[in-house]
């Protein structure tokens, strides 16, 4: 994977919970957290690597640390339909100009919704124990099932 489109220099250096955090009844009714540093007007034509995010926006958090399964991707089989990117509800997917390019391992959940939705066989995506080895899970990769005849 290109390192430069992994995302932000800022994203998930965090530990959330780590910061000091204000009470429930010290908040000012109607403070807004603006997730962008500067001028957002524009954020939704930027990709996520180009966007300035303030340092209490969750994109700069590891906010996974409690997921215990993981999806491990095989760019070999892939054929870039971007489901996963459509479904994935954490948007966890990182897909530019139409190529999947692997899995915000920082906010991916482990729900496994990305791997019920890819299409090829075997499939590009599967569900690993949250220690797996990538590296040596892709060498053991499932071959395709032929149809029962
Ligand atoms: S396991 Fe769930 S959260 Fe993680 S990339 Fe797949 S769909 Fe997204
Ligand atoms: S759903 Fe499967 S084939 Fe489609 S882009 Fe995602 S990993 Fe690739």
């Amino acid at each position: 994977m290109s390192k430069g489109l992994e995302g932000n220099a800022n994203r998930g250096v965090r530990e959330l919970g780590a910061e000091e955090k204000v009470g429930w009844d010290e908040v000012t009714q109607g403070v807004v957290l603006h997730s962008f540093v500067g001028e957002s007007k524009n954020a939704a034509f930027l990709k996520p690597e180009e966007r300035v995010y303030n340092d209490f926006n969750s994109y700069t958090a590891t906010v996974a640390s409690w997921r215990v399964i993981k999806p491990i991707y095989n760019r070999d089989i892939c054929i870039d339909c971007q489901n996963c990117w459509v479904w994935c509800p954490d948007t966890s997917i990182i897909s530019r100009d139409k190529q999947m390019l692997g899995i915000d391992y920082d906010h991916c959940k482990g729900c496994g919704v990305c791997v019920e939705v890819c299409p090829t066989n075997p499939k590009s995506l599967l569900m690993f124990n949250e220690a797996a080895d990538n590296d040596a899970e892709l060498e053991n990769w499932p071959v395709k099932e032929k149809k029962a005849k």
